[in-house]
């Protein structure tokens, strides 16, 4: 990946919170995920309506994290968040 060396420089310790270097936000992020393909299953109804069952989706491109007040990119910490997520 063309961003690996930098990635490589960077070392967040576990415990620490993501905070936007721009407006301190740390509350507030959004992901962005590109070339993403979203499979969703339905059964039809007896009535004729459809019930989605189940969603399925699947990123083949990159996926960027940003701050949600201030839009700044902090994809340099999406690992630190995948980490975080529970
Ligand atoms: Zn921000």
């Amino acid at each position: 990946m063309r961003t690996s060396t930098k990635k490589a420089a960077i070392k967040l310790p576990t415990k620490i919170r993501i905070v936007c270097p721009t407006c301190g936000n740390d509350t507030d992020f959004y992901e962005v995920a590109d070339g993403v393909i979203l499979t969703t299953r339905y059964t039809q109804n007896e009535d004729g309506s459809f019930t989605p069952i189940s969603d399925d989706s699947q990123v083949f491109g990159e996926i960027k994290f940003y701050c949600n007040e201030c839009d700044e990119d902090l994809t340099q910490f999406h690992k630190h968040f995948l980490e975080m997520l529970f």
